[in-house]
């Protein structure tokens, strides 16, 4: 199938990608000169495990292009996917300009019958403008669909390649045939491809990422509570987990949730629902939790090491979680602002985000090549990310370099017990203090 998707950022390029994976001709576009330049010449404005060699497959077997050239882009493909970006706005609504201009280049250049899908995250009744969009511009024949996408970061091509579902959500029976057709090759092992009316198929993405954020929120409370009442989080979540109608899944407390969606679309839901004179309380008190959280591991540093002004603190993780080096949001973010704010030093080492990261705070933080690097001369460690590289680290040679001995582990990688046993002064994220 001839196969457009305008946007190369992440979704539009693992997208792309993976739909020249299994024999589509796929187009790329994306405004972005330089980046596409850089795509043409192999060089990926992301990184994502297995991305590049599925790209470079694609591009040399010919299937998979990138191009400037919206309108040619827009008339190569039989559906056009949307996968441009959709930032909150100063009152949390998702920004819709970069999808309406994209709708509005479809209409000018609609050569034949196209199905025109939102893959961008967007709210409830997106769809009813992208159609007057692409409506306003030509006389063409089209219809409109949304295909949101549920793609984590650092697991987005098998995500893509195996979903646990496709959420179609569209009016048009020719959409519906050509969407099946598109996605059959990804859920042959039984996935559903789930059709939908498009609302629904909107509220859907919102819903899910709101659960998933809710249940993160949920879990930094019931840590405090840990905290304050001497209990395990660790015990308490394998208690709950085993619930059936609970399941084990994002259960794990940790310092904030970051990235590029849940913060912006827990925002951009309650945007919504304040809109249709609703109050969104619940969506509302999760995302103030998560603000919340994001100054716990400075509270933990601080009460450890009483004035962190003079301070040395070594970061072992920048992006907002492992795999990616995306940091979007990240809670290193306000945690390494908090420590130049109060006068610390800081070393920062992330496998994959420090060219991020030095584009935030350039030489007022020292990046580091090694973990290890980043302890000499530190009083303490601040885990943020849970890189594998971090997870069993040598102790006593971390014991020896810290010369505070003191460790906050805001992904609860590490055992309290034996932590305190090795002599650190170490604080995870609910854990029981040994
Ligand atoms: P991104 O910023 O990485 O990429 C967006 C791309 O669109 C950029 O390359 C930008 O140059 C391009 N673009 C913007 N306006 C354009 C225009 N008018 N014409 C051509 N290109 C244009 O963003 P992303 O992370 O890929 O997210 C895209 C959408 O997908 C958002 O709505 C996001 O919420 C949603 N989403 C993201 C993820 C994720 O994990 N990143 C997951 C699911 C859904």
């Amino acid at each position: 199938m001839r196969v457009t998707v305008i946007g190369s950022g992440y979704v539009g390029l693992v997208a792309g990608a993976c739909l020249a994976e299994t024999g589509n001709d796929v187009v790329c576009a994306d405004h972005d000169a330089t980046k596409v330049r850089n795509l043409c010449d192999g060089i990926l404005p992301i990184y994502e495990p297995g991305l590049e060699p599925l790209v470079a497959r694609n591009v040399e077997a010919g299937r998979l292009q990138f191009t400037t050239d919206l309108p040619g882009a827009i008339r190569h493909g039989d559906v056009v996917f949307i996968a441009v970006g959709t930032p909150p706005g100063e009152d949390g609504s998702a920004d819709l300009q970069h999808v309406l201009d994209v709708a509005r280049a479809v209409g000018r250049n609609l050569d034949r019958f196209k199905v025109v899908v939102t893959k961008s995250t967007v709210p409830v009744g997106t769809a009813e403008k992208v159609r007057a969009a692409v409506r306003g511009e030509g006389a063409g024949e089209f219809a409109v669909a949304s295909n949101p996408e549920f793609l984590k970061e650092g697991a987005a091509i098998d995500d893509f390649m195996k979903p646990d579902r496709v959420v179609l959500g569209t009016d048009d029976p020719r959409a519906e045939e050509l969407l099946r057709e598109l996605y059959s090759p990804y859920v042959r092992s039984g996935s559903p491809i789930l059709f939908m009316d498009i609302p629904s198929a909107e509220v859907t993405k919102y819903a899910a990422n709101a659960m998933l954020a809710t249940r993160i929120s949920f879990m930094n409370q019931v840590a405090e509570l840990c905290e304050r009442v001497g209990a395990d989080v660790f015990a308490v979540r394998k208690g709950i987990g085993s619930d059936s109608r609970i399941g084990n899944a994002f259960l794990f407390p940790g310092p904030g949730y970051g990235g590029s969606c849940f913060p912006k679309d827990v925002k951009a839901l309650v945007h919504t629902a304040r809109t249709v004179g609703m109050v969104p309380d619940l969506f509302e008190a999760v995302e103030a939790v998560n603000q919340r959280q994001k100054s716990v591991m400075f509270d933990k540093l601080k009460r450890l090491l009483g004035d962190v002004a003079g301070t040395t603190v070594a970061v072992w993780g920048l992006a907002f979680k492992a795999g990616t080096d995306d940091m979007r949001e990240s809670p290193a973010i306000p945690l390494i602002n908090a420590l130049l704010d109060a006068g610390a030093t800081v070393r920062a080492h992330d496998p994959e985000a420090m060219d991020a990261a030095r584009g935030l705070w350039g030489d007022r933080v020292t990046f580091v090549a090694q973990p290890f690097d980043a302890l000499e001369g530190a009083d303490a460690l601040a885990v943020v990310t849970e890189w594998l590289v971090y997870r069993t680290p040598d102790f006593e040679r971390m014991h020896t370099m810290l010369a505070r001995k003191v460790l906050v582990d805001g992904r609860n990688l590490y055992e309290p017990g034996r932590l305190a046993r090795l002599g650190f002064r170490y604080a995870g994220i609910g854990r029981r203090a040994a």
